[in-house]
């Protein structure tokens, strides 16, 4: 087959990259995608497996900090864009190894760029081949029961995984400054879906209430996270990616503010729905409470008007109706399909 073009997805075999190589396989076929991936414990070997047996995708195992691979992939690939993902991304792992967060996330950025400027300059695209970085609107700090984060926001991160993430995205913009990299940014909030690991919230709520064990909440439960569903994140990624200007960024978001407590108990009351408990008990009655998160954000809250207005995005999912396909997929349904 003959591809219009070939692009680098970093991180394609964890969460979202994966999700998103799915759905752009599907939307956009004449596109062909390398898939660089280190496969840490964060990275799923079906998916891996899967995209091997995918005519558009080329899955390939490394490390974006090693920069003796990366530049010659680009070249031999022709690669005119790149979509970054890859990313140590568990805030709590952050707390207790800080530094792979930096090496990951700082150094393995500025090495993509690095490449991506080098070999883009020597093909004569610089200005037209395009570096899109996904990041997190961790970096804008906590809010608090009021306001909302803009693109202007001034950065505040309070974690080791949101100072990593806030430094990417200084790196991005000064490779756009110093060397004329046509870049775009994406600041996203807190996702869910299909194919996040199991040590996240959503997994673990589903996880332990099956399991018939304790289900933790940090603290009281009363943080408030907005939660997108990674189907929709990822049509945002691609309509910023093809569509818009160099040099802007761009907030994603669907007003979804829930807090912690009321996430787990809409998906304890879909669990007693879906799949109840043998006693006829509510799985409601197993939430219990740990002690909190060290630096834990309070609020997190994205205005989403920049994407809505200037690239008519909108989330396809109502929170409901993305959270009860959540919940039916790791009871089972649909999983052979990969992506629902
Ligand atoms: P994830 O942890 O599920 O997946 C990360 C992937 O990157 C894994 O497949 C892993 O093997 C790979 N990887 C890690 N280190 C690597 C390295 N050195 N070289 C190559 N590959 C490496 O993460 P995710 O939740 O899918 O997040 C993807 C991106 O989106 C991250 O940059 C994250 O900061 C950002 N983001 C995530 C969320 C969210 O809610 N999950 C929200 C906003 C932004």
């Amino acid at each position: 087959t003959a591809f219009e073009r070939t692009i680098l997805v970093t991180g394609g075999a964890g969460f979202i990259g994966s999700n998103f190589i799915f759905g752009l396989e599907r939307r956009r076929p004449e596109i062909r995608v390398i898939d660089l991936d280190l496969l840490t414990y964060a990275a799923h070997p079906q998916i891996w497996e899967a995209q091997k047996a995918m005519p558009g995708v080329v899955p390939v195992r490394g490390d974006i900090c090693d920069t003796a691979l990366v530049a010659p992939l680009l070249e031999r690939f022709d690669v005119t864009g790149i979509i970054h993902f890859a990313a140590e991304s568990h805030v709590d792992n952050s707390i207790s190894n800080p530094q792979g967060f930096v090496r990951t996330n700082v150094l393995g950025t500025a090495s993509l760029l690095t490449a991506a400027v080098r070999v883009w300059k020597k093909k004569g695209v610089l200005g037209s081949a395009r570096f899109h970085h996904v990041s997190t609107d961790e970096v804008y700090g906590a809010l608090g029961p009021e306001g909302f984060f803009v693109e202007s926001t001034p950065y505040a991160p309070s974690s080791p995984y949101s100072a990593s993430k806030a430094s990417s995205d200084l790196l991005v913009r000064a490779f756009g400054r110093t060397y004329g990299l046509n870049y775009t940014i994406s600041n996203c909030s807190n996702n869910f879906g299909p194919w996040q690991h199991a040590e996240k919230l959503i997994p673990t709520v589903i996880r332990k209430a099956l399991a018939g064990e304790p289900v933790p909440i940090y603290g009281t439960g009363a943080n408030v996270r907005d939660w997108l569903w990674v189907g929709d994140h990822c049509r945002a990624i691609e309509s910023i990616f093809f569509d818009a200007a160099p040099g802007e960024t761009f907030n994603v978001g669907g007003h979804g503010e829930r807090g912690n407590l009321e996430m787990a108990r809409s998906i304890c009351a879909l669990l007693d729905r879906l799949s109840p408990r043998p006693d006829g008990r509510p799985y409601a009655a197993q939430i219990a409470f740990v002690s909190d998160r060290p630096g834990h954000d309070f609020r997190y809250a994205i205005d989403p008007s920049k994407i809505e207005r200037e690239l008519g995005w909108r989330p396809g999912l109502t929170f409901e109706q993305a959270l009860e396909r959540t919940v039916r997929w790791y009871l089972g349904e649909g999983r052979a399909l990969l992506s629902p």
